[in-house]
């Protein structure tokens, strides 16, 4: 609507601006820009649908000045006068006048709007009218305003923001992006992003885009950057779409966190998980160590690795069978034995002194403890060593047994670090030298034990001998009934001794290595009929009941140790099982292989126990307190069976009994 309609028709002051040039009209109507003319007095000529919208109400064509019902701000909000109005100085001034001023509405609303206001002349130069347009900014205005706090913001970050295009072209730079990568925003806007990416990365930039492009923000990717001056640095990098008005993405914005210090921090604490692991393990293999010179070397070893020392040695004190010390020294694997005085080393500070001792520059410390220290260890003009440190390793009863030793050719080469590292491994160094001294002591006396029973059951054998000859001759020549009747139970008795000693002889060859076996191929089968004749003959509460047996199967081996085998095998059945009255025995041969099962229905064995009860001298005491054994036969059994390469084992249910298999190769022994 171009309103000009009024009583008082006012000539268009603009060329076109008339109703009957309609499809003008019509142009000016829809545009949403608000127009209007006025004449050269002021007063309002004709205006289009925007400004009427603009303004809140119309104006009356020709009547009205301006907008009466209006009141008008400059930019400050300070009140303006007509005559300063944008309007008034085009007209005033016959130039065009921009001007952005306040216009608060009827309904009290403001609007700020950009008036641009062009004067129109006649051919003489006589002002004709104005023509205004009017553009509402107050949206804008406060966009603007937003934006340069944004930038105000992302400029003080102490976090680098960047921004840059799909195609990786830097389109921002924050003061500390500058700070950080060495570039000034002019050097870096306009630069490839590529600038940034050590070579071997190049790719994650076609990682991050390729996100990017399909709307992804890339969250907390860490990466190393370089700087302009080469240093690379360890960054977190978030990195979010930028979209267009329409919705289009055209760029990416950058989040780089410098990480250096949570990366050292990092390595730091990995570093000192690898270095507790590595304790750990020394630790756990001293422990697990009971040779001596073993649990010197891996100590050693190990602690002159974790101080980068050039050289270490472990001086360690051992008591010799005089009552007196000898030295023994281990290397670690990058020294160079030394010949040491055994008994000045013995003598010096080292061992008196139980302290830890670091020097930085042994050549510039002029203590006497020191100078003491290395003469002793003949060490006083030996060029390589300038830094050392020594961590004596203490005993239980506090009495220094071993010191380790650590030179290096610079100087201050050792830190507190170092001696936590050693420190510890020292004190469990110590553990394991007073276990390896327990278990060889424990040894020594074990291997005493066996000697004794060893020449005891030798020494024994003789007599009995002697004693079981005599007997049967006075089982042959005594009439008398009555004396025959003891002098049958005494050799019944001497029988069981001898088993006895004889069942000892063999613990004490077993532990010598010198178990004698007499090859020969025998039936087993036969061998096992014989068996329990014999033994059924003379255990007459249980009736042995042969289930199976398979009579053509030889094996090669020694038939006296194998039928001592069954024979314990069996006694025990009826041994252990007091209540029951039979033992079942099965014979069967399959893949090479003979498997012997002897059963009883007696006490039976705890499940835990089914392989202690191999080892020597065990019982299972708790079941069994009133049957006499010595907890020897199923070891040397066991023994037997192995030099046979066979297998003996048992399975067992409690209160219902167990059964014991035997299982030997037909092939040769
Ligand atoms: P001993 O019978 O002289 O004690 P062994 O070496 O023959 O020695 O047996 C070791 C232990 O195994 C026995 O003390 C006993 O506790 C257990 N044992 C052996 N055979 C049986 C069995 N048939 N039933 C229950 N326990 C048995």
């Amino acid at each position: 609507m171009i309103d000009n309609s009024s009583g008082n028709r006012v000539p268009s002051p603009v060329s076109g601006f008339t109703s009957n040039s309609l499809n003008y009209n019509n142009m000016l109507e829809s545009i949403p820009v608000a127009i209007y003319t006025c004449n050269a007095l002021g007063y309002i000529t004709a205006f289009n649908n925007a400004a009427k919208t603009l303004w809140g109400f119309a104006p009356v064509t020709g009547k009205d000045q301006w907008c009466p019902s209006c009141k008008f701000y400059d930019h400050h909000n300070e009140p303006l006068p007509a005559g300063l109005s944008p309007m008034a100085r085009a007209a005033e001034q016959g130039q065009i006048v921009e001007q952005v001023i306040i216009m608060q509405r009827p309904d009290g609303s403001r609007i700020k709007m950009r008036s641009h206001c062009v004067p129109q002349f006649e051919e003489n130069r006589t002002l004709q009218g104005i023509i205004v347009t009017l553009i509402d900014v107050t949206h804008e205005e406060g966009n603007i305003s937003k934006q340069a706090r944004l930038a105000a913001i992302v400029d003080s970050s102490d976090d680098t923001i960047l921004s840059k295009t799909l195609q990786g072209i830097i389109t921002s730079w924050n003061k500390a992006a500058e700070r950080m990568f060495g570039y000034t925003q002019a050097e870096a806007i306009g630069k490839h992003i590529s600038m940034l990416i050590p070579m071997s990365r190049l790719s994650e930039e076609e990682y991050i885009i390729g996100q990017i492009a399909q709307g992804n923000r890339v969250e907390h990717f860490e990466t190393i950057r370089v700087t302009k001056h080469g240093k690379e640095i360890p960054i977190s990098l978030s990195v979010s779409p930028i979209k267009d008005e329409s919705g289009n993405i055209i760029g990416a914005s950058k989040i780089a966190r410098d990480i250096s210090t949570q990366k050292q921090a990092e390595d730091a604490m990995a570093e000192y998980a690898r270095r507790l692991e590595v304790i750990n393990q020394v630790i756990k293999q001293i422990s697990d160590e009971l040779d001596l010179n073993k649990i010197l070397q891996k100590v050693i070893d190990a602690t002159t690795e974790l101080t980068a020392a050039q050289a270490g040695t472990f001086f360690y004190k051992k008591a010799n069978s005089n009552g007196h010390f000898d030295l023994v020294c281990s290397y670690a694997h990058n020294t160079t034995k030394q010949q040491y005085n055994n008994e000045q080393i013995l003598t010096s500070p080292l061992f008196s002194n139980p302290q830890v001792l670091r020097v930085a520059n042994f050549k510039q410390n002029s203590s006497a403890l020191l100078s003491n220290l290395f003469s002793g260890l003949g060490l006083n003009n030996k060029t390589s060593l300038v830094s050392c440190l020594t961590v004596p390793v203490v005993s239980r009863l506090g009495e220094v047994i071993g010191v380790l030793f650590f030179e290096h050719a610079e100087e201050g080469k050792f830190t507190a670090e170092h001696e936590d590292i050693v420190i510890p491994i020292a004190a469990q160094a110590a553990i394991g030298i007073d276990n390896a001294g327990l278990y060889e002591e424990v040894k020594f006396l074990n291997e005493k034990k066996d000697e004794f029973i060893g020449l005891a059951s030798h020494e024994l054998k003789t007599p009995l001998t002697s004693i079981n000859g005599y007997l049967q001759i006075l089982d042959r020549t005594e009439k008398n009934e009555g004396s025959r009747k003891f002098v049958t139970k005494t050799i019944q008795q001497v029988k069981k001794l001898n088993a006895l000693v004889s069942d000892l002889l063999d613990v004490s060859k077993i532990e010598a290595g010198k178990l004698q076996f007499v090859n020969q191929v025998f039936n087993i089968g036969t061998l096992l009929d014989d068996v329990i004749e014999l033994i059924q003959l003379s255990h007459t509460t249980h009736q042995i009941v042969l289930k199976s047996v398979i009579e053509n199967v030889n094996i090669h081996g020694d038939p006296h140790r194998i039928e001592q085998v069954l024979i314990n095998l069996l006694t025990n059945a009826i041994k252990y099982s007091h209540g029951a009255s039979k033992v079942e025995v099965s014979m069967e041969f399959e893949d090479d292989k003979v498997t012997i099962g002897i059963r009883d229905f007696g006490i039976g064995i705890p499940e835990e126990k089914f392989s202690q009860i191999f080892s020597r001298f065990f019982r299972v005491e708790e079941l069994n307190p009133h049957i006499s054994g010595l907890g020897i036969g199923l070891y040397i059994s066991h023994e037997i069976v192995a030099r046979h390469n066979g297998k003996i084992w048992v399975e067992s249910v409690m209160g219902q009994g167990s059964t014991f298999w035997l299982q030997l190769p037909t092939g040769i022994a």
